[in-house]
């Protein structure tokens, strides 16, 4: 694991503790979650949810999971055999990857990807295979030849990141079909990764993998509480597919950490049944703090890629003289009291990247207001 050093998360946010600077690199919200689900975990705390859950997790957030799933999608998964409760999305990704493939199998993943894909590949002994992603009219997308040309008879699995983190992507259903019909004809495994599932704007939907005809039963779907229900600290997260897949996760799951945190379980149990009308809200709120947050990089000097999704805008910063955005990343706090997140990191070639530098619109008016006027020192 050498190659991997510290993440660009806890470098860029400890870069801005040290320099008193703006943070809109790690995402992660500056306001609290819906005030009854914080009051839901207090309470079970206070009522003794204290000792071990069981391994899959507790049965009242395995039910309400799998409820939200058929609610919102029409899928079904049986709460005892097809859910599984995780420490947030990482473990579900990295229990996921170290359950199914063998060393040497290879997983394609779209670049930029989120940095534990890579990292969770490695400690599987596979080799991640990158499929760029590239704007188009201001979007970044695949070329469907790219990707098919990368499966080997070695090809294992598919991750799916969508909505897409750091490019703000949100796939379509043809888009998705293509991986879907490559998955069907080549026997892949598709692993999705949904935490951003509830927040994508302008009337885009969010369409999971699993909904896709027969990948249902190919899929596993992973999805966590944290961005949904601004609780990133919860740290809970769950895996939904056929029993013998979930059997293998939780064969994994079981030695990394055996079980989730119990107060949060119930708190999110209580949030996917009672608190979808505050995720629209929070939906529609992060929509104008995108807007927001575009215009002010935008009269900074920055070109500005429109996300449909996530936390995250993504610009090039070629316009202002740049070129390099870990460079800049770097210098930015000293330049305008700011910190971003240099993309490159996201691709297992970095030159591809190398112009773009992603910023985070999940916090208050305020701050994105001080943060575009600050940037307007660097034109
Ligand atoms: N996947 C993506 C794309 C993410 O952006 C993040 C960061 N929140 C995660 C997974 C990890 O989620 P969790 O905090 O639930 O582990
Ligand atoms: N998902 C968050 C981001 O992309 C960070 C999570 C982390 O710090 N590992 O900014």
């Amino acid at each position: 694991m050498r190659a991997f050093g510290t993440t660009i998360f806890a470098e860029m946010s400890a870069l801005a503790v040290q320099t008193g600077s703006i943070n809109l690199g790690q995402g992660f919200p500056d306001t609290d979650g819906p005030a009854a689900m914080l009051d839901r975990a207090i309470q079970a705390i206070g009522s003794g949810a204290n000792q071990y859950p069981p391994g899959p997790g507790l049965p009242e957030l395995r039910r309400a999971v799998a409820q939200h799933r058929a609610d919102h999608y029409r899928l079904d998964y049986d709460p005892s055999g097809e859910v599984l409760v995780t420490v947030g999305a990482t473990e579900a990704i990295a229990a996921s990857v170290l359950a199914l493939c063998e060393p040497g199998d290879e997983v394609i993943a779209f670049e930029p990807y989120y940095d534990s894909y890579a990292a969770s590949i490695a400690l599987a002994q596979a080799r991640l295979v990158p499929v760029t992603l590239r704007p188009v009219e201001g979007r970044f997308t695949f070329d469907p030849d790219e990707l098919r040309a990368a499966v080997t008879p070695r090809t294992r699995a598919v991750l799916v990141n969508s909505p897409h983190n750091p490019t703000g992507t949100v796939f379509t259903r043809e888009e998705l079909e293509v991986v879907a019909e490559l998955c069907r004809e080549r026997d892949l495994i598709a692993i999705t990764d949904e935490v951003y599932e509830h927040l994508t704007f302008d009337g885009v939907a969010h369409v999971p993998m699993a909904t896709l005809p027969g990948m249902r039963e190919r899929t596993v779907m992973i999805s966590s509480a944290g961005k949904t229900f601004s609780v990133t600290g919860w740290k809970t997260g769950w895996v939904c597919a056929p029993a013998p897949l979930v059997t293998a996760v939780q064969t994994v799951k079981q030695f990394l950490t055996f079980t989730a945190s119990a107060p949060w379980q119930l708190a999110v149990a209580y949030g996917l049944r009672h608190e979808l009308e505050w995720v629209s809200a929070l939906r529609s709120g992060l929509q104008d703090k995108r807007d927001r947050l575009m215009e002010g990089l935008a009269a900074a000097g920055f070109e500005v890629l429109r996300p449909a999704g996530t936390y995250f805008v993504q610009t090039d910063i070629r316009p202002l003289g740049f070129t390099d955005g870990l460079e800049l990343t770097r210098r930015l706090p000293e330049l305008a009291g700011v910190v971003a997140i240099p993309t490159q990191v996201f691709y297992d070639r970095p030159e591809r990247g190398r112009h773009y530098v992603r910023f985070a619109f999940c916090k208050k008016d305020e701050v994105i207001d001080e943060a575009a006027a600050r940037l307007k020192r660097l034109s």
